[in-house]
């Protein structure tokens, strides 16, 4: 039997490398949790609590709850914790949880929307037949309104406040209500309500049955692309900035290594050094390539003009210099309107009304310029109807090559 979690899950959908570091090899890091995380859990933890008092009648003031919050702040917090965003220290985000919980606290004091009946639930839920795979569901509050709808609430923290059709689309929730649909024999339908708490906003989103069983196969999918996977590529994002194996990465490590140096050892690092040559040499070369290209197509328009007295009357004329000849060939290039452009569905339109439709393979453009040359049931008008369509381009073609010696 396999368990999974969302964020597990969410982790391989987001980074094939971060999920195997974090699930298959589990190295040692510096750091345990990034500051957002730790707030994100001490709120958790404070709201988890506000409610299991209030579950046993124990109503806790605000300024006992910011004690609790605060007190657990201290206790937990460690050197282990990464800072990310230099310009905050600790304290800033310790405020910034005090002020999401007195947000939260004023606006639903005195808690009583629905019957609480689950506070950071510890489930799982079977999601194939067999129960080989299971989810673990961690709701951080489930709540019985009656009549058979239930409401699973998520606590965010995060500074980013989603449209509404993410919320639409987010599987978290709704994964969560297929342990709530087998749990309860009265469920009839689920709300699923976020607390955006940095913004003192609530948002929900509703699922019908159908679009749950949706979801619950699309994480068995999910799962089972995580267990055939045999590569875990790194895959770069903003997110890397969060990511606590950043200094193991293959993408960061180098970096990593040398960030401490100071400047002259770092500057005299062989991977540094490397680098530094390196991009100088392309770039380089790079601007040679540039200067070699506009050279050569001054060149090659001088050629053409040397020559369009030949070119206007034979199509053809061949340049000898010293050692090599160059022939250049005037070339014409039927064009047919770009894919997705306007007048590209004016030809389509036209290819049915003709009924050649079948005959045009994705508007091969040979297959277009056999039909305009070969078709005999194709009327004048129609041809010129499709002629119209087409744009011919005149370029020139240039070839080197070495000098016939005389009589060979
Ligand atoms: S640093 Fe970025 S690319 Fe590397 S493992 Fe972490 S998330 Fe993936």
């Amino acid at each position: 039997m396999a368990i999974f979690s969302i964020s597990r899950i969410g982790a391989f959908r987001d980074c094939p490398r971060q999920y195997k570091f974090a699930y298959i090899e589990r190295p040692e890091v510096e750091f345990q949790d990034t500051v957002e995380a730790f707030l994100g859990s001490r709120v958790h933890k404070a709201l988890e609590k506000l409610y299991r008092d209030k579950m046993h009648e124990k109503a806790l003031s605000l300024p006992r709850l910011l004690e609790d919050f605060n007190k657990s702040w201290s206790e937990k917090w460690s050197q282990k914790v990464l800072l990310v965003r230099k310009d905050y220290t600790a304290d800033n985000y310790r405020r910034m949880g005090e002020r999401f919980l007195g947000e939260y606290y004023r606006r639903y004091a005195p808690f009583e929307q629905g019957k609480v009946v689950g506070l950071e639930t510890q489930e799982t839920v079977a999601l194939d037949e067999g129960g080989v795979y299971r989810l673990h569901v961690r709701i951080d509050r489930l709540v019985d309104t009656g009549d058979g709808l239930y409401e699973v609430h998520d606590y965010k923290t995060s500074s980013g406040l989603p449209a509404q059709e993410e919320l639409d689309r987010d599987i978290q929730l709704a994964a969560y209500s297929l342990w709530v649909r087998r749990r309860f024999k009265d469920f009839k339908r689920v709300r699923l309500v976020w607390h955006f708490l940095a913004f003192d906003k609530e948002m929900d989103s509703w699922r019908t049955d159908e679009d749950l069983e949706k979801v619950r196969q699309k994480l068995l999918d999910d799962i089972r692309t995580i267990e055939a996977a045999e590569d875990f590529p790194p895959r770069v994002s903003r997110l890397c900035g969060w990511c606590l194996y950043r200094p193991l990465c293959p993408m960061f490590r180098h970096e990593a290594r040398t960030a401490g140096l100071p400047e002259n050892e770092y500057l005299n690092e062989s991977g540094v050094r490397l680098v530094d040559e390196y991009a100088r040499v392309k770039a380089e070369v790079d601007s040679r390539l540039r200067e070699a290209q506009e050279k050569m197509e001054k060149l090659e328009q001088a050629l053409v003009a040397f020559c369009r007295a030949d070119l206007d009357k034979e199509k053809v004329a061949v340049v000898t210099g010293s050692e090599n000849s160059v022939t250049i060939r005037r070339v014409e290039q039927v064009k047919w309107p770009a894919r997705n452009s306007d007048i590209r569905a004016r030809l389509n339109a036209a290819l049915k009304d003709f009924a050649l439709w079948d005959r045009v393979t994705d508007l091969d453009p040979h297959c277009l310029n056999r039909i305009l040359k070969e078709e005999k049931a194709l009327s004048e008008t129609d041809r010129a109807v499709l002629e119209s369509f087409k744009e011919v381009k005149t370029t020139h073609r240039l070839t080197v090559s070495r000098k016939k010696c005389q009589g060979a």
